[in-house]
């Protein structure tokens, strides 16, 4: 089908699946971000749109979608628009108040489930704790995973701990949310395994103004970055139980830091793993 070249202003009744995709190529959308706001708008699988293209979106769809098209073209995360994310094979909600969760991280959810499977069963479940949960991906992802772990999760960000919360309700995954900040949000407590996502961009890193609708306080850290992770380690041995691991994730540029800072206060199998493009993403180590 010819697309029709007229402008599209604010969305018209009219518009065809063909239309909007023509549209998304004159306003810089990647066809594939296109298709997956077409899908979510319509509710059908990307595959569908293939074999619809002359189906009309109708006029509050056709609306919604040029909108789309304006915030994606000037940068903002498909995700935010979509109010969705993917992580671990869990569809999550997400808004500007929390980091979208990146495939990495998925790394961290591994080490954690292979620490958590080398776990002698305990008497009572394995206590989990994911400190800077945001969305809850991290908590929520081994708590689907390892259903007999009881998780926590802390944020400093009320509004964030409570998409966490609705997160946690929809997929039905009880975790425990505590507000605070970093181990102070559970002092008194000790876990068998921490997973942390910590803001460890340096400040002015020239990478930031890519993630410049995502909120600085979840990216930001002083110290060149290391202030959290620093915090995080420092305070691990009060709220571990002897033998249990504390697993950051990390720039690529900081393992050798991390991995000095565990070892300094007293933890052994100290490593570094890898994400997929080969960087230093994640270290961790066993306490005691
Ligand atoms: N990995 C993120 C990025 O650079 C940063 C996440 C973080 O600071 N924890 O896109």
């Amino acid at each position: 089908m010819k697309a029709d070249a007229s402008p599209v202003g604010s969305g018209r009744a009219d518009m065809t699946v063909a239309h909007a995709l023509a549209e998304a190529h004159r306003a810089g959308v990647d066809r594939l971000d296109a298709q997956l706001m077409l899908a979510h708008l319509l509710r059908h699988p990307r595959g569908w749109l293939i074999a619809h293209d002359d189906v009309p979106l109708g006029a509050h769809h056709s609306s919604r979608y040029v909108q789309w098209l304006e915030r994606r073209g000037a940068g903002e995360p498909l995700a935010y628009l979509l109010g969705q994310a993917e992580f671990c094979g869990l569809t999550l909600q997400v808004g500007p108040e929390v980091l979208i969760p990146r495939p990495e991280t998925e790394l961290l959810v591994e080490w954690g489930m292979q620490v958590l499977a080398g776990w002698p069963a305990p008497p009572t479940p394995a206590r989990v704790i994911d400190l800077g949960c945001g969305s809850g991906a991290i908590a929520l992802a081994i708590r689907h995973r390892h259903p007999t772990a009881a998780v926590t999760a802390v944020d400093t960000s009320a509004p964030a701990l409570d998409l966490a919360c609705r997160n946690a309700e929809a997929l039905g995954l009880p975790i425990t949310p505590a507000l605070g900040n970093w181990w102070s949000a559970v002092a008194g407590q000790r876990f068998h395994l921490a997973l942390a996502n910590p803001p460890y961009v340096a400040p002015g890193d020239p990478h930031l103004e890519a993630l410049r609708h995502e909120p600085h306080s979840a990216l930001v850290a002083p110290e060149q970055g290391m202030a959290d992770l620093h915090r995080l380690i420092d305070m691990a041995p009060e709220s571990l139980h002897p033998g249990g691991w504390l697993l950051l994730e990390h720039g690529h540029d900081q393992g050798q830091p991390v991995r000095e800072r565990l070892r300094q206060v007293g933890f052994s199998e100290v490593e570094t793993r890898r994400d997929l493009a080969g960087l230093e993403r994640c270290t961790g180590g066993r306490f005691g």
